[in-house]
């Protein structure tokens, strides 16, 4: 029997979380709150699948396989037989603490407890259960299935064996697991987000419109995209929640959020997933 996973939350890393451990042959249940967003997660892998039967890389049958793999469910309960659950829910420490401890309830003793957070300290998530030596971060990069990286952060409590599962886990679904360890924003945000915080100062200040910017970064760094391009993928309120970790957890004024981006995500500008954000889509 194929190992079962269960993944919290199935936004847009959720559902891509799912799409590739389905494709890997796993049975993977997804959990959310809101039956809406299962609904929408569920179609969003079913579209992203469709894009890989037209690139010819996976067959319609595949396609159904892959989904037949994929059961939803609004209640926790469904994470009994997980060998492991992923924790992809909204970026806000109260939120995960309250998840962890509910899934520590839940999950079978020696299953292992990830969370997908871009920033939230792995240690302080892991004090909320009864097996802190099971939990770990397992940080994707979105879009996940096209996203080659996933950052494996270990807290103070996380054990060599869950370390070295965790890792055969990344690797069974084709990822490059890079290991680190816990301190605000692990490596990839405590890197990424004070660039993109300066790109939106620059656009504050009139330093230059956001196509310019992005230009500047895409022709003149050799980026794939631009900051303010990527600021929009992200999610331009989960960018705000990574910098407030930074700023308190490393108490550095460099890291306060832009005021520009605090306004964009209070007018309920988002980037992508609302339609809009420093672009219209
Ligand atoms: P999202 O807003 O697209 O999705 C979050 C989902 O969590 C929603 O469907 C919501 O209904 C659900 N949710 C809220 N409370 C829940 C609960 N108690 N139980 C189950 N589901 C619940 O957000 P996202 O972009 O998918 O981000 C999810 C996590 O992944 C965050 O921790 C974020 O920091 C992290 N992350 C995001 C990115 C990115 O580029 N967006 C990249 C890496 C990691």
């Amino acid at each position: 029997m194929a190992d079962r996973i269960a993944v919290i939350g199935a936004g847009q890393m959720g559902n891509g979380i799912a799409h590739v451990f389905a494709q890997s042959g796993f049975d993977v249940v997804m959990i959310d709150v809101a039956q809406a967003a299962l609904d929408k997660g569920r179609d969003t892998i079913a579209k992203n699948l469709d894009r890989q039967v037209k690139k010819g890389t996976i067959t319609d049958a595949d396609k159904g396989a892959v989904l037949g793999r994929v059961t939803t469910a609004t209640s926790t309960d469904a994470v009994k037989g997980a060998v492991l659950v992923i924790e992809a829910a909204t970026e806000n420490r109260d939120l995960k603490f309250r998840i962890f401890a509910d899934l520590d309830a839940k999950a079978d003793a020696g299953a292992v407890l990830a969370t997908n957070t871009s920033s939230i300290s792995i240690t302080e998530i892991a004090a909320r259960t009864r097996r802190p030596e099971l939990v770990i971060g397992m940080h994707f990069m979105n879009p996940v299935p096209v996203m080659q990286l996933v950052e494996i952060i270990r807290g103070l409590a996380t054990s060599d064996e869950t370390t070295a599962r965790t890792v055969a886990w990344s690797r069974a679904v084709g990822k490059t697991p890079v290991e680190v360890n816990d301190y605000p924003g692990f490596v990839a945000n405590r890197i990424l987000m004070p660039m993109i915080n300066e790109a939106v100062y620059c656009v504050m200040e009139g330093v230059g419109t956001p196509e310019a910017i992005d230009t500047v970064m895409k022709l003149g760094m050799n980026h794939p995209m631009g900051p303010l391009t990527l600021a929009d993928f992200i999610g331009l309120d989960t960018c705000v929640a990574i910098l407030e970790v930074l700023h308190a957890g490393l108490g550095d004024p460099k890291y306060r959020p832009c005021p520009l981006l605090r306004k964009y995500v209070a007018a309920g500008w988002l980037g992508r997933k609302s339609g809009r954000g420093f672009y219209s889509y």
